[in-house]
Order: structure tokens, then sequence, then C-alpha cells
């Protein structure tokens, strides 16, 4: 069942979505060569619960930080820890915050120095492929309208999306109903409603689309060793435009 958000719901959510898009531009200032993922973890656990808020990943099914950071092939769920990043290197950081009851989730891939050619395209590519989608992401649309903009996009440029994870509905929970594939048919699905509150989050790899989970339980992995990129916003259907709750 999908819930549709009151005004005042969509009140704190718009709250929580501020400050994790606050954590995600402090992360992106902090990150350089020579910096631990540890680190990264600590100034957004420190800023999330600054700001009144609780960072939902720590503790979720055991999970031991409060970010993920998945590092070149790591695609999602990375455990911060005392890797050091290089210069080259490219990361991508997922934020949960929930703030009075309610959640905002968002990721973004960022390069650790200088850029490769290679690394940059596939991180645009990937946050291009979002808003290809939430083109879609307005009243009377359905939900595979916005699954399938993505994956068209993609592949177009000559890369893949992941099957295995997907997007979500938000709100209370962080993961509600409905999952949102980055792949797939158009016009399946549920048509699309104002007061829906939707993770929408392309998970893009250079190689094959294949993953698999390393052996914490946690970090996923391109089985064929490619880069993978990350972006994610929480996005609130609205009676027009949708609006992104997780960008300042
Ligand atoms: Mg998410």
């Amino acid at each position: 069942m999908i819930i549709l958000k009151s005004r005042r719901e969509i009140d704190i959510m718009k709250k929580a979505g501020k400050i994790v898009a606050m954590t995600l531009e402090k992360i992106q200032k902090a990150i350089r060569p020579g910096i631990t993922t540890a680190e990264l973890d600590r100034i957004a656990e420190d800023f999330i619960k600054s700001s009144g808020a609780y960072p939902t990943f720590k503790g979720y099914r055991g999970f031991p930080a409060a970010i993920c950071t998945s590092v070149n092939e790591e695609v999602v769920h990375g455990i911060p820890g005392l890797r050091v990043l290089k210069d080259g290197d490219i990361i991508s950081i997922d934020v949960g915050a929930s703030f009075q009851g309610y959640n905002g989730d968002a990721a973004r891939t960022f390069i650790v120095g200088s850029a490769d050619e290679k690394a940059v395209d596939l991180i645009e590519t990937t946050k291009e492929s979002f808003f290809q989608g939430l083109v879609f992401a307005k009243q009377d649309f359905r939900l595979s309208d916005i699954s399938h903009a993505i994956q068209t996009y993609v592949e177009k440029r000559g890369y893949s999306v992941v099957r295995d994870y997907v997007g979500h509905g938000i709100g209370r929970k962080m993961h509600e109903d409905p999952q949102i594939p980055n792949f797939g048919p158009p016009h399946r699905g549920p048509r699309l409603k104002a007061g829906m509150t939707l993770a929408i989050e392309p998970m893009v790899n250079a190689g094959g689309y294949e993953v698999y989970t390393l052996k914490n339980r946690w970090t996923v992995v391109t089985k064929d060793g490619s880069l993978s990129a990350h972006y994610e916003n929480t996005v609130l259907i609205t009676e027009s435009e949708p609006e992104i709750l997780t960008m300042l």
C-alpha cells in the first residue's frame, strides 16, 4: 500500500530532506585523498545529530555506521572504516536522516582528487538518468514510466542499470511501498498521485549489471569489477512538477 502524505507530514519530510542534503554537502567538502571513510562517517553522524535528527542507516538491520561509503567497484552499502581514499577513486555516499519520525534519503557519487574522464562520464550519466526518470514523476504517469526512462537513457550511453537493488517509497519508514526498479517496460504499476514520496535511485555500472555481496554481508560490488555510480533523491509527487526534497 502506498501511503500518501499530508501537508503536515510533507513539511516534516522537507526538513529531513534538507538535513540529508546539507550532510552530503559537508561530506563533499571533506572528501580528499588521504581521508578515511570512517572520518566521513563521523562528520555525517555529528552533523545529523547536531541537526536534531538521527542517521537512519545506523543500526538498520544491524548496519554498523551512519552512512554508506561505496568506493569504485562497490555499488551500494559499503561500510565506512579504515580505507584511505586515493586520488582518482570515486565514492558513492548514501545518507539517511530521520527527523521527527520521518525520513529523507539521498546519494551522490563524488570524485576523489583529480577526475578520470571515464569516471566523470559514468557519474554524469547516472545523475542525468535520475532527471530523465523525474520527467515522469508526475500525477497520472505510471510508476514504471520512471523506471523505463532511466534504463533507456543509461543503456543508450553504453552502461547498465543494477537490477538487484531498487528505489522505494519513503516516509515514516525508510522503505515503504512501492519498489521502484531502474529498468523495465513503461506504463506498468500504480498511477502516481500527489502526496506520494519516492526515493528514486539509479545505480549504474560501467560494465555488466550483475552484482554480488561481499563476505561482510553488506558491501555490494560489480561482478566484473567495473566502476559503479549512484544518484538518489527523495521526491514528492505534486499536482504539477515534482519536488526534490533532498537538494538545497
Ligand atoms: Mg534509498
